[in-house]
């Protein structure tokens, strides 16, 4: 087989040693007779792979014993809705929550919001982070909702927790496409929400950091199967967690601490990042639309000058084995996604086809 590297969003790249434990253990995990995907979800056997998992992600981003994890199904998307059932309860009638506006995910959970509150745009921008200063938070507000990397766009943030502001601010961040690949204050948020197919493992799991005194808060319309609380309580298996997403997730997360943990994916997602944005900088046949101080080190959208050369670059491209670069059909252009799992050599082959395509068409 030639060498495969994989540039796509999401589902997204996985470590190789990880894909090759799985398929090693798929018809007999551990002794047990059975593949992971036949375990009850409450026998030991599967009980002891949830607990590691559980355990792994809470070392691996230091999560304080006042927070719980939970492991849901529903995708990134459906916690648009899932937050607000489970946390406007908090405030009285006529709640609002702010949001920051950054890109098309932001914008898709501004929507979902207004199903359940007023809804206020406190800043909004596409092209760069919009300066914190400028935030228009209200006071009162249920919470604020940020998405701190947003994954069609490759705007990436952290909020400056310096701000006053945010003191009295019960933050929600959706950190679907970088959760892991730098480290974070946990305790400065309310609730950590990421799917898992773009940094974690296959699509199905979804993750939710939640400080443990907002729940029990949820509308009575929330649906019991996502109420936080019961799901909480029951230790993610309220109803049938997606066992075998949570056992490919754990196997992330050890793959992740044998490579020195998230302090270690943060190095190299900055040479990552690096190496691929100077190669584009440093090239006039390519354009990069996002501000420089707001660039994502996980999704980076870029676009050939000469929009007609396209299928030509991509169809270069598989040919060579760098795979699904096409940028999102609402941006277009090229993106190419350097999530943990992606090593530095598929960047760098990558950006030895940009420097060759870019000389051939030059020609
Ligand atoms: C992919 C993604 C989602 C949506 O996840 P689904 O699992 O498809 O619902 C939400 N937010 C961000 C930032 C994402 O990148």
């Amino acid at each position: 087989m030639t060498q495969i590297y994989n540039f796509s969003a999401g589902p997204a790249v996985l470590p190789k040693e990880v894909l090759a434990q799985a398929a090693a253990e798929m018809l007999d995990w551990h002794g047990s007779g059975m593949s992971v995907m036949e375990m009850s979800h409450r026998g030991p056997e599967f009980m002891s792979i949830y607990k590691a998992a559980e355990r792994d992600l809470r070392e691996l981003l230091a999560v304080p014993d006042n927070y719980k994890i939970l492991f849901m199904q529903g995708g990134g998307l459906s916690q648009n809705a899932l937050i607000p059932l489970n946390l406007v309860g908090h405030k009285p009638e006529g709640a609002t929550i702010d949001f920051i506006h950054t890109g098309s995910w932001s914008d898709k959970s501004i929507k979902e919001a207004r199903k359940y509150a007023n809804v206020n745009v406190a800043a909004s921008s596409t092209t760069a982070v919009p300066a914190q200063a400028g935030w228009k938070l209200t006071p009162g507000a249920a919470y604020l909702h940020m998405c701190t990397n947003e994954t069609i766009g490759g705007i990436e943030y952290q909020p400056d927790f310096s701000d006053p502001r945010l003191q009295d601010v019960l933050l929600v961040a959706d950190m679907s496409s970088h959760i892991l690949s730098r480290e974070i204050d946990v305790a400065k948020y309310g609730v950590i929400f990421a799917g898992a197919q773009k940094n974690i493992g296959p699509a199905g799991v979804t993750i939710v950091i939640i400080r443990d005194d907002l729940l029990g808060k949820a509308l009575p319309i929330c649906p019991s199967a996502f109420d936080f609380k019961l799901v909480a309580e029951n230790e993610s298996m309220y109803n049938t967690p997606p066992t075998y997403g949570i056992y490919i997730a754990g196997l992330v997360f050890q793959w992740l601490k044998r490579q020195g943990g998230v302090a270690e994916m943060s190095r190299r997602a900055q040479a990552k990042a690096d190496l691929l944005y100077a190669a584009l900088d440093a090239n006039d046949f390519y354009e990069t639309r996002v501000a420089k101080s707001s660039r994502s080190r996980m999704n980076v959208p870029f676009y050939l000058k000469d929009e007609s050369k396209n299928e030509a670059f991509l169809a270069g491209a598989k040919a060579r084995g760098l795979l699904q670069l096409k940028g999102h059909k609402s941006v277009g252009g090229m993106r190419a996604s350097i999530y943990n799992a992606m090593p530095i050599e598929g960047v760098q082959a990558l950006v030895d086809y940009l420097n060759e395509f870019a000389a051939q068409a030059a020609k």
